[in-house]
């Protein structure tokens, strides 16, 4: 018989359409002999649940088990059958069993227990094989899915933005540095010397975001969205920062700050709600070992309006909170993690969208208020983590864009295919950027964001 994957053998056996033989292949989780029958629980990735396969004496590849142990990959025929252990519905009864590779149990350093989550973050290579790490791979790929089809469905148009860039993009942070490094010892072109001549003897960076970039397609296709890789040089250790992260940004023509709210709220409810439809058992898992309240939050937040509120409505709430927070709250400084969670989990128990932020803490192309000193910005805030989407409706006013740009001590040479987009044809638009780490940190109930990524890019990691 052809591999099945377990998790479509499971959902075929549940709606009664296995028929005759099956074959599956996948990783030992544990091995257990009793009274001559040996219960080996196997998993292939495709779902949570192991696969428990029964091999009996009279199994001719019975012999095999004895030197079966985690770790190991096998390959199993057999009939699947209703089980009458418990734990677990279906069972293959093995006609035959091979094993493919094997794992020494003396060197294999995942075991029966359970691990800590700093332990397995030494092991980037053996973790997806945990319950853990596949439950956040497979709600990952929900969600990465789950994003796609929400703007799909809206008729937005994914672009791709560039990597490597010449703009440092709003001051948004630190940047990285793209250097020419001859490894080969290849002649390099001339004129280049190694390490100092950046991209072919000009500057070059790797992007912190998008943005400026898919503005330009906004500015011709109206609706559209990049979902990409972004990098910055966050010299700081905290659970929801990497150098390496993924963002959602979507771009939308003719719109402002209202309609870009509401675009946030959709957007996230919408995915909430993808993910407790596509993936109830690993979020089932999620709220037993991590939070207990998980999917009940998910589902709160995927069926009730978000708050609405002004940073100046913020500051003001946070100063009469009588909390003693560690950094100060004045109106002019920016709101910190723990002011955002505040105003998420005590004040109001759910998402909380804040607009209008000074402009003195916010980039350059912002659009300027009325009042001449708050933008149109906003940050969605949610419990547990704080930020996780931040962004505005653009400043569309050629001749306020060039004075905020003079204020913040920029050179307009090289933005002028940005001021161009102003200078003809020039329409309000809005867009945000939603940190996908975060966001699958929030679905998952993990506590730190180096869990959420395979291969977790912080200060002074980055060989493995
Ligand atoms: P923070 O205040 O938490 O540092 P930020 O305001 O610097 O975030 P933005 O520039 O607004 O971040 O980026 C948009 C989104 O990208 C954020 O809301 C967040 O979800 C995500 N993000 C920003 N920096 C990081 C990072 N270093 N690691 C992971 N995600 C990040
Ligand atoms: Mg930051
Ligand atoms: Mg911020
Ligand atoms: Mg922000």
């Amino acid at each position: 018989a052809q591999r099945t994957r377990i998790k479509d053998l499971l959902s075929a056996e549940n709606s009664g359409d296995v028929t005759g033989p099956v074959n599956v292949k996948g990783w030992v989780k544990t091995v257990r002999s009793s009274g001559g029958v040996a219960f080996v629980q196997i998993n292939d990735g495709s779902t949570l649940a192991d696969l428990q396969v029964v091999v009996g004496a009279d199994c001719p590849d019975y012999s095999l088990v004895n030197g079966l142990t985690t770790g190991c990959s096998v390959s199993a025929d057999g009939v699947l059958q209703d089980s009458l252990g418990r734990g677990q519905k279906f069972e293959i009864v093995a006609a035959s069993l091979e094993l493919i590779g094997g794992a020494d149990p003396e060197e294999y350093p995942l075991q029966k227990k359970r691990h800590t989550l700093e332990f397995l973050r030494e092991l980037a290579h053996l973790r997806p094989r945990t319950n853990t790490f596949g439950a956040v791979a497979r709600v990952r790929n929900a969600m990465a899915f789950g994003i796609h089809k929400f703007f799909q469905e809206r008729g937005f148009l994914y672009i791709q933005t560039p990597i490597i860039t010449a703009s440092d993009a709003e001051g948004a942070g630190a940047m990285f540095r793209a250097t020419t490094l001859d490894l080969n010892n290849l002649p390099l072109a001339e004129g280049l010397v190694d390490n100092d001549a950046d991209f072919f003897g000009r500057p070059a960076f790797l992007t912190v975001s998008g943005q400026l970039e898919a503005e330009i397609f906004a500015q011709a296709m109206s609706d559209v969205y990049t979902f990409g890789p972004t990098f910055r040089a966050e010299n700081s250790n905290t659970s929801r920062h990497l150098a390496e992260f993924w963002m959602v940004e979507p771009e939308v023509a003719f719109c402002d700050l209202d309609g870009l709210a509401q675009l946030a709220e959709d957007f996230l409810r919408n995915l909430f709600s993808h993910v407790l439809e596509t993936c109830p058992e690993d979020l089932a898992f999620f709220n037993r070992f991590y939070d207990k309240e998980l999917v009940q939050t998910l589902e709160d937040i995927a069926n009730s309006d978000f708050e609405r509120m002004t940073y100046t409505e913020a500051v003001a709430a946070l100063q009469a909170s009588g909390e003693s927070f560690e950094y100060p709250v004045e109106w002019g400084a920016d709101l910190q993690s723990e002011h955002e969670r505040y105003l998420t989990e005590r004040k109001v128990g759910r998402p909380v969208i804040v607009t209008d932020y000074p402009s003195s803490i916010k980039a350059f192309y912002m659009r300027l208020n009325d009042d001449g000193e708050t933008v149109r910005a906003l940050d969605v805030l949610v419990p547990r983590i704080g930020e996780i989407i931040g962004g505005s409706q653009r400043e569309e006013r050629l001749d306020v864009l060039q004075r905020r740009m003079a204020e913040a001590g920029l050179d307009d040479a090289p933005y002028w295919w940005y001021l161009d987009l102003r200078r003809y044809g020039t329409a309000p638009h809005a867009g945000f950027g939603l940190g996908f780490e975060r966001t699958v940190q929030f679905a998952t109930g993990m506590q730190n964001i180096r869990d959420i990524i395979a291969f977790p890019r912080t200060p002074r990691n980055a060989e493995f």
